[in-house]
This record gives C-alpha cells, structure tokens and sequence, in this order.
C-alpha cells in the first residue's frame, strides 16, 4: 500500500499499528537524508544537495520547486566522487536529445535546454583509485557523444603511484580507463567534465553574501605511499575482494595545510546520504545507531538491540519479528543488484526462522493479529487515501501513455496531487 506515512501525526499510520497486526515486519525504507558537509556556505544560493537535483531531474514530488539554478555560470563543482556524483555530472553534461529519450521529467529538460554549465569539475578528497565511482558508471561518461575529459593536471602516474602490475584487475581496469580519456577529443567537445583529486572542501565562498561565487578546498595527501599498502603475500581471498583491493581502497588522506579554490556558481555536495530512524521506534524498543546511520543487525537482517544482549553466545539479541534490508541494514552504499541480493537474504532469514519456529513478534496478541484487513481498516479510518497496486498500474499506464505521445519511455506525473486526481477523476 502506497501514500501512507509512518507517524502519530493526524494523517499518519502509527508503526504500532503495524507490529501488533503482523508476525514479522521488515523495514526496507533506505536512506531519506543526504549527509552535510558542516562547512561554512553551505546554505548558499548555489550550493545544491545532489539528491535533490536527482530527485528533481526524475520528476519526484518532494523536489519539484527545486529550480536549480543552471544560468549564472559555465562551472558547476561536484563534491564528491561517487555514482550519484557520476549521475549528476551526466545530466550537466548529456546532449539534450540523448536525455530527451529517457523518463527524465519536461521541467528538468526544458531547465537543462537553457543552462549555461559547460564545464563540470568533480572533486573528490582521496585519488583515482580510492574514489568510489564504479567502471561502468565511469565508462558511460567518458564515451558520451560530445563531452570531453580533461586530464588532471598532476598526470596519472603521479596520482595513482602504483605499478600497474601490481593492481587487482578491477582498479587495473579503472586506471586504464581513466589514462585512456574519452572518446570525443577535447576540440571537438561542447563540454567537458574533470577529475580533481586529493582536494577536501572548507568553505563556500561568496562574493556578495548571497550567492555562490567559488568553493575553498585544502589540499590532502595519501598517509603512506599508495604502493606501500599492498600486503606482500596476497593471495585469492575465501570471500569478497582481495586484500590489496581493500588495502587500495581504503587508503587515507590528511590535510596538508596548503589551500585551493575553484571559482563556481553552482555546486553540488554529493558526499552520500543517511538513513533515520521512524517515529514509532523507540516506543516499540527497536534501536537506531545514529552513527553509523542503520537499524542494527545481525548482518542478516535481523533487527539486534544490544541492550538485550547478551544472549547465547551473542552481543545482542534478536528482537522478535523485527528484520530489515537494503540501506537502513548495510548502510548507502551498493548499486541495485547488491541491494536486491540483500533483500533476498533477508527475506530468506524470515522463511527460515519461520521454519525455525523462532519466537516472532511480540507485539499484541498473536491469536487475534487482523494481518492486511485491520491495518486497512485503522488507515481508513485516519481518512488516509492509500494507493494499491492496482492504483499504482492505473498510474503506470498514464506516465507511459503521456512518454510515448513525446517519444519518450514516460513522461511522470510530478505530484502527489495529480497523482490521485488520475485515481479519482
Ligand atoms: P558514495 O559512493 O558513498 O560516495 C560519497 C563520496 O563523497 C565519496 O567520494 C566520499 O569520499 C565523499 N565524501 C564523503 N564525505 C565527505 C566529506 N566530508 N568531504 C569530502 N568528501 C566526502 O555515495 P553516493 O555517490 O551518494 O552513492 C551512494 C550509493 O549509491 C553508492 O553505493 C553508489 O554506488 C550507489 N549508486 C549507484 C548508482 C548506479 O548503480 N548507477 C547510481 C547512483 C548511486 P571518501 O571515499 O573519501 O569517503
């Protein structure tokens, strides 16, 4: 069921209502937040949070007056090197006739096909084979028709420092992608995107108090040669990566005092997103670790608090009927097919507790749990118009048939409002 908040305020379904009417319930809700980077300017004019620009470009309620401002400038700066950084930089970047085939929503087209950003400068605080942006993402940028790829002015060697032999397959590939540049030459380029490295943000600078004028950075070096971190003796790891990936990976920066600035109307901060815990948690004494960000668990998926542990061997015990997938489990990270294989783990565990005959939720009683009906009923009755899958296909069908009269996969219906005006006439 659709269009129902999680809450106690008048038009929302409390989450009690919810664990008293079912065995099991599975929190799956992902990361609603993005992360700040707690720098000065950061509420400037110009300086936009690179979930709202995405939420914006694919038509999402929440972010339809967002109203990026594409005009005032040819630079757009993105901090952070990840795929949502990669996402934004596409959409700067992409021909309009490229994105006009997509799902992207009219209003971002029609801002996009007056925007002056020609130049877009991704910025990351570690170096090219720490950042955590993924081959396929990269490689679709690089080879997109009419935008070119400036080199660092550093020269790979000098970023990456290690001897190509000795890079696990996966960053050896990276590497020669990035060395390789794309394949528009810089002459024949419309725009272009760069990679800055070893860069961490200070402050958002202005000109005039108000608008966004340049971003400050303080320039960071790795804390021990990257070569040097390769462990000697590595050999095929029994699960995940091998060690050298990891040791590459996770190598760190420091500050080294020495200051840089990019002059920028628009900037993006794109240093990851966050996940909150629901109203309703602390009453039904299932944890949050704010920390970290994630309804803690077992790794399974089984929501764990550990003041009621420690149990049979256990930190922290298993609190009944609660599981959980996706971001708020793993935190945000991972493209769509580890998270759909987190979700099937999860999802596994409770078929196998339920076989287990594990003790499950112990909210209400579990005799008389009403399930679907009762849940259904107490919605009505706070006067919430919940949307079913039926609904949901009714406005499937309307966003495709408005796409297919433009060329386009679909066109999406930007507000909740019209949304349910398509369901009740
Ligand atoms: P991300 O992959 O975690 O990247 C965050 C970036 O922000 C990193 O470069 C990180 O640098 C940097 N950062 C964090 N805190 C910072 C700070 N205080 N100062 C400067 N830089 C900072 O996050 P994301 O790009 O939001 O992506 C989230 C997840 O969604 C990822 O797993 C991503 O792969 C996935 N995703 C996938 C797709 C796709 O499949 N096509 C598309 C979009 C997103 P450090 O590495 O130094 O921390």
């Amino acid at each position: 069921m659709g269009n129902v908040s999680i809450g106690d305020a008048p038009g929302h379904l409390p989450l009690r209502t919810i664990a008293e009417n079912y065995d099991a319930v599975l929190f799956a809700y992902g990361a609603s937040k993005d992360k700040k980077l707690g720098i000065p300017g950061e509420d400037l004019h110009g300086v936009v949070s690179a979930r709202s620009f995405v939420g914006w470009y694919n038509g999402l309620p929440e972010y339809e007056d967002l109203n990026p401002d594409l005009q005032s400038g040819d630079t757009a700066v993105i901090i952070g090197q990840g795929n949502v950084a990669l996402d934004v930089a596409r959409i700067l970047l992409a021909p309009l006739d490229l994105l006009r085939k997509t799902d992207i929503s009219e209003q971002a087209i029609e801002a996009l096909s007056k925007s002056r950003v020609t130049d877009v400068k991704v910025i990351g605080r570690r170096g090219p084979l720490q950042a955590p942006y993924t081959i396929k993402e990269l490689r679709e940028l690089l080879h997109m028709p009419g935008v070119g790829f400036a080199s660092p002015p550093e020269g790979w060697n000098d970023l990456i420092r290690i001897d190509r032999k000795q890079l696990p397959r996966q960053l050896k590939r990276i590497a020669e992608l990035l060395e390789k540049g794309p394949k528009t030459p810089m002459e024949q380029a419309q725009k272009a995107w760069q990679l800055g490295f070893l860069r961490s943000p200070t402050e958002f600078l202005s000109a005039d108090g108000k608008n966004l004028s340049a971003v400050g950075f303080e320039r960071t070096e790795y804390v021990a040669e990257p070569s040097s971190v390769i462990p000697k003796d590595d050999g095929p790891a029994l699960s995940g990566p091998p060690a050298a990936m990891n040791a590459i990976r996770d190598l760190k920066v420091r500050g080294t005092g020495a200051k840089a600035k990019i002059d920028a109307s628009l900037a993006f901060r794109s240093v990851g997103y966050q996940s909150e815990p629901l109203i309703g948690f602390k009453e039904l004494g299932i944890p949050f670790d704010q920390k970290l960000g994630i309804v803690p668990n077992d790794m399974h998926g089984r929501v764990v608090d550990p003041e009621r542990g420690p149990v049979a061997g256990l930190s922290a015990a298993h609190v009944p009927g609660m599981y959980c997938a996706g971001w708020v489990k793993r935190g945000p990270t991972g493209v769509i097919a580890s998270t759909m294989d987190d979700a099937f783990h999860s999802a596994d565990i409770i078929m196998k507790d339920w076989h287990d005959e594990v003790r499950f939720n112990e909210f209400g009683d579990s005799e008389t749990r009403g399930g679907l009906e009762v849940v259904k009923r107490e919605i009505e009755k706070r006067g919430i118009r919940s949307v079913s899958w039926a609904d949901w296909e009714k406005i499937d069908a309307v966003e495709r048939s408005r796409g297919k009269e433009k060329g386009k996969v679909r066109e999406k219906v930007r507000s909740i409002g019209e949304m349910l005006k398509i369901l009740d006439g």
